[in-house]
């Protein structure tokens, strides 16, 4: 498995002319190494890999690193990497310049003299564009989970109840069930709050009548699940019936779209046009949905300036959303993984209106 994930590194090492590839970014470790510690780096060559911590990691690398020699450094990494790549004789080290900072660059810069160190682009993480068979077991583990969490909290959603207590109750019934933790900050948005997409759970006060989105995920084995509904306090008022069905329906008809050669952008229209027939084309201001892994927001972009095309295996949201100032909005997204001929959907939260 992780051969196979390593290869997806073949075209880099041709295209910048590199000797090796140094890697520290958390997420890239994991997945090229299985690494799941706090700190370390990765040093991969086309015939080999050293996975690289201090004193503190090294009896988890044990456990954990598969296919990397461990290398246990005494004080500075960087020292390590240069002290291998003379070594091993390299001069052309590349590196992911969308996860470096600048004070970073500089130092390794100072430390690896006589290496020339090539910034290699953000598609560096398109490695991971397209999940493996492990990789849809564990998000579809999540999401079940975080899927029945949910469902064990809405009996909670009652006229009197905060926003925030919703929060904390689906992140105890996330843990109960086996989660390590929550995704994100849930977003428990009602009433006229709903009109913030991102509208994190506050200590207002939920009221009769008032619909209450919650954007919700749990987070385990370094993966993540996202899944977003809005439901009802008590009987809402036709307007916000009317906007619910709209926004089911585009999401219903992107999710029927989804298929390996879609476009990301024309999978987005899908939404957005019926949306904007509708007359709310100004109130849906962010893209369709994004893809889901070892990052909450990863590849591929689903919105209008989207340049991907779906492919078998990626894992991505949909999730339409109508937000209008000064009444509340609506956002229903779920998590699929796009198959042959279609999708299967993860989450499994029912979409109809639920009025609690
Ligand atoms: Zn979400
Ligand atoms: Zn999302």
């Amino acid at each position: 498995m992780l051969k196979n994930r390593r290869s997806r590194l073949t075209s880099f090492f041709k295209e910048y002319s590199l000797n090796a590839l140094l890697f520290t970014d958390l997420r890239n470790i994991r997945y090229l190494c299985g690494f799941s510690g706090s700190e370390g780096a990765l040093l991969v060559s086309q015939d080999h890999a050293w996975f690289l911590c201090d004193s503190r990691y090294t009896a988890q690398a044990a456990e954990e690193v598969q296919g990397a020699e461990i290398r246990e450094c005494a004080a500075i990494r960087i020292d390590t990497v240069s002290a291998l790549a003379h070594e091993c004789g390299f001069d052309r080290i590349g590196f992911e310049a969308a996860h470096t900072t600048v004070s970073a660059f500089r130092r390794m810069s100072e430390k690896l003299s006589g290496i020339e160190l090539v910034e290699v682009d953000s598609r560096l993480d398109e490695i991971r564009i397209c999940k493996d068979l492990v990789e849809i077991e564990q998000l579809s583990s999540v999401a079940a989970l975080s899927s029945s969490a949910l469902n064990a909290v809405l009996a909670n959603i009652k006229p009197g109840v905060r926003e925030i207590d919703i929060a904390v109750a689906l992140e105890f019934e996330m843990r109960r069930r086996g989660a390590e933790g929550r995704a994100f900050d849930f977003i428990v948005a009602s009433g006229e709050r709903g009109a913030m997409p991102h509208g994190r759970a506050s200590d207002k006060v939920i009221r009769s009548g008032e619909l209450v989105t919650i954007d919700f995920g749990a987070l385990k084995d370094g993966y993540h699940s996202d899944e977003t509904v809005t439901v009802a306090c008590g009987n809402p008022e036709i307007r916000a019936q009317e906007i619910h069905s709209i926004v089911r329906t585009a999401h219903d008809l992107a999710m029927e779209a989804v298929r390996p050669g879609i476009s990301c952008r024309d999978l987005d229209e899908v939404a957005r046009s019926y949306i904007r027939n509708k007359g709310f084309g100004e109130y849906f201001g962010h893209g369709l949905g994004h893809g889901v892994g070892l990052e909450i927001h990863e590849l591929p972009t689903l919105s209008p300036r989207s340049t991907a095309v779906l492919e078998e295996g990626m894992v991505i949201t949909v999730e339409p959303g109508i937000y209008i100032p000064g009444f509340g909005g609506v956002r229903i997204e779920d998590t699929v993984v796009v198959t042959g001929d279609g999708c299967r959907v993860l989450t499994s939260v029912d979409k109809q209106l639920l009025v609690l």
